[in-house]
């Protein structure tokens, strides 16, 4: 059966036809039958080279050997039993070992329940219940965190979906990206504050990138104020590097939430930070957690088999920044446009200069961007169907591949 088939029924079966929102593509998205390495295989018989990468989780690369092997293995040995596995104390050590300042690992099963359980424990660390988070981040698909953007420069929660209880989100406040003095103000207007959550590069609106200071800013405000620090590093926890963000920039958080690349491709959230505030989770403390699928054996596995590769490939992390480079100048010189991008994530903006912010971001043409996606899929280039997803490359895609994406974006735009 071809995609547009598939598809038509599955609006019978799927609310709009998929199981999450942005795969929604009109008329009708590719449906995969298969992929490896950089590449997507359609059940219409086409081939992409994938620049999605599953939004981020498959640094990799689609189906990589090691972390199949690892996979296979763990199937092996059964994949479920309820009961503590070695393999956790061998990624807890690692994710610790590569994110200094956290002592203590909890893992869940995804990066929403990994930002839930950090945002409960922040409230039960300091015993306030209002939190704060930036215009425009994204946190998973949970209550606290779907939040409307407002119109002020500093907003009190409106609720982005129905069937939010206004009352829980009216706890939420927001803050524009890259601008401390909103912070410090909403600080210290707001004593119930128990944390700031914050995509420490944000990657849910198109990679938009800290301006030089700010995240030591709002690490001193944050501190001042006496408010934990919780970033958010879903996407850019093994993705700029290894430490993510928090090493790339200097700037120790108080908890982080980890997911995608740690799990190497399989369902995975870590929540971690230093003893004092981890031992508050249940059962060692009174902060409530739990989960059938929490640390389950298939995704250690995953994780593990990833980890490894990248510290034993230490050269990976500078070659895929330089790939990303490579498109950017195939891009930069002749066009109108903002290309932004760090480490391995990249987008092109349709607007004239690299937003610095929600509001900004949301400027840029999405009919133009709309026309471009269509036109880079006819060049055999997968792009996130959105002006608002980031890029992404990964280990699996080559130097041809470059070349490819490189002249697609200079024909297309
Ligand atoms: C994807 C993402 C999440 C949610 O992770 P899920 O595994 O989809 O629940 C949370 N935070 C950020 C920054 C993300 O990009």
């Amino acid at each position: 059966m071809k995609s547009e088939e598939l598809f038509s029924r599955a609006t019978t079966l799927l609310p709009g036809g998929v199981s999450s929102p942005v795969r929604a593509i009109r008329p009708y998205p590719f449906y995969t039958a298969s992929a490896s390495g950089s590449r997507i295989h359609t059940v219409d018989g086409t081939t992409l080279i994938d620049c999605c990468m599953a939004y981020g989780p498959l640094l990799l690369g689609h189906a990589h050997p090691d972390i199949r092997a690892a996979i296979c293995s763990q199937i092996e040995r059964g994949w479920l039993f309820g009961t503590p596995t070695p393999a956790e104390l061998e990624l807890a050590t690692m994710i610790i070992r590569d994110h200094p300042g956290n002592e203590m690992v909890r893992f869940v099963s995804t990066g929403g329940e990994a930002t839930m359980a950090a945002l409960r424990l922040a409230r039960g660390y300091t015993g306030r219940m209002d939190i704060v988070k930036v215009e425009g981040g994204f946190h998973g698909a949970h209550d606290a965190v779907l939040v409307k953007a407002g119109s002020g420069a500093t907003t009190m929660g409106v609720p982005d979906s129905a069937g939010v209880v206004p009352d829980l989100v009216s706890h939420t406040l927001q803050v524009p990206f890259n601008d401390a003095q909103a912070l410090e103000e909403v600080l210290r207007s707001h004593p119930g504050v128990a944390a700031l959550i914050i995509e420490p590069v944000m990657g849910n609106i198109g990679p938009v990138l800290p301006e030089k200071e700010y995240l030591k800013d709002i690490r001193e405000i944050t501190r001042a104020h006496d408010v934990l620090l919780i970033f958010d590093e879903v996407i850019t926890g093994y993705r700029l590097g290894i430490g993510g963000a928090q090493v790339r920039y200097g700037v120790q958080p108080d908890l982080t939430t980890l997911g995608k690349i740690v799990g190497g491709g399989l369902p995975i959230g870590v929540l971690c930070g230093p003893r004092r505030i981890m031992q508050l989770v249940a059962p060692s403390g009174p902060v409530y957690q739990a989960g059938t699928f929490n640390g389950n054996p298939l995704s250690l596995a995953g994780g593990i088999a990833t980890l490894r590769w990248l510290h034993s490939h230490p050269d990976s992390y500078r070659t895929l920044e330089m790939k990303t480079r490579a498109i950017g100048e195939q891009v930069e010189e002749r066009h109108d446009g903002a290309f932004v991008r760090i480490g391995s994530m990249f987008k092109y903006f349709f607007r004239t200069q690299p937003p610095r912010n929600y509001r900004q971001a949301k400027e840029s043409d999405t009919v133009r961007f709309r026309a471009f996606w269509e036109a880079m899929m006819k060049q055999g280039v997968f792009l996130p169907p959105s002006q608002f997803e980031t890029n992404f490359l990964s280990t699996a895609h080559t130097d041809q591949d470059i070349g490819i994406i490189g002249a697609a974006y200079r024909t297309c735009l």
